[in-house]
């Protein structure tokens, strides 16, 4: 029989990361989950672990902040010492910390970009050279559509956003020819706790710009990357696939 896979997933205990966490487990990966802090690893990550495990997989549950270099050089030896390998990567953790920039605190501002912007780097940066000598793997950024296209209310968001868009094609570029394939998917306004926030009013006003009128669900990103994890996507690098229910266009 065919070894499992082995699939990283970060931010994973709700959203889209537990999405992507149960559709990966549904294909067969042996799963590494990770969340921020405890009371997630204990309140919902262990829900999504449960939900996984009904997939006859194995599941890594752990907490580790994306943002802190030696935490997650730390996690990744341990999936190392369990696993020995890590064949697709998804860097899906992320905090919004939203206000006019005339209003940011730089305070807000460094939160956003460690977690979103720096937590790429450093997973990417780790988690890659696990791959460079497997020579072979896949890694799946969870950017936005506001990267591509900016929006008020989210300087420090978008920035980190465009930022992992950049690292996307620069790490395509870079680890190609040693068969690893770097792409992202840029949702547009999908049901989350991140989006709960939004006011009513408002998720309306957004709802009349989306050509197919709703908000996104995390399987329908989580669809995607599953594509991007398999076998099917072998000619695809260097990507950005935006899944809004054409909102962007
Ligand atoms: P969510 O708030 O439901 O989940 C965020 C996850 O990230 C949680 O599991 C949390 O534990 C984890 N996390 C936060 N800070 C962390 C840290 N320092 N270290 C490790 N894990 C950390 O959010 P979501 O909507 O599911 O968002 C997931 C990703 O999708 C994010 O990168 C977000 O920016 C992106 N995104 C979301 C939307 C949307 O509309 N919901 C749209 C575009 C992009």
């Amino acid at each position: 029989m065919e070894e499992k896979k082995v699939a990283l997933i970060t931010g994973a205990s709700k959203g889209i990361g537990a999405a992507i966490a149960k559709r990966l487990a549904k294909d067969g990966f042996n799963l590494v989950l990770g969340c921020s802090n405890k009371n997630s690893l204990e309140k919902d990550l262990k829900e999504v672990e449960k939900e996984c495990l009904v997939y006859g997989v194995e599941v890594l549950c752990a907490c580790f902040d994306v943002s802190n270099f030696s935490e997650c050089s730390k996690m990744v030896e341990l999936v190392r010492e369990k696993f020995k390998t890590i064949d697709v990567l998804v860097n899906n953790a992320g905090i919004t910390k939203d206000g006019l920039l005339a209003r940011m605190t730089e305070e807000d501002f460094d939160k956003v970009s460690l977690v979103n912007f720096k937590g790429v780097f450093n997973m990417t940066r780790l988690v890659s050279a696990v791959m460079l000598k497997q020579k072979s793997g896949r890694i799946i950024n969870i950017s936005s559509v506001v990267g591509l296209k900016g929006n008020a209310g989210q300087f420090n968001y978008c920035a980190c956003k465009a930022g992992v868009i950049g690292m996307t094609k620069s790490a395509a570029k870079e680890l190609g020819k040693r068969g690893i394939l770097v792409n992202a998917i840029a949702p547009g306004f999908i049901t989350t706790n991140m989006t709960q926030t939004i006011n009513e009013d408002l998720k309306e006003k957004i709802k009349e710009n989306i050509v197919l009128k709703r908000f996104g669900r995390p399987d329908e990103i989580a669809s995607v990357a599953s594509f991007l994890a398999g076998k099917d996507s072998s000619y695809v690098t260097g990507q950005v696939i935006v899944v809004d229910g054409c909102l962007l266009i």
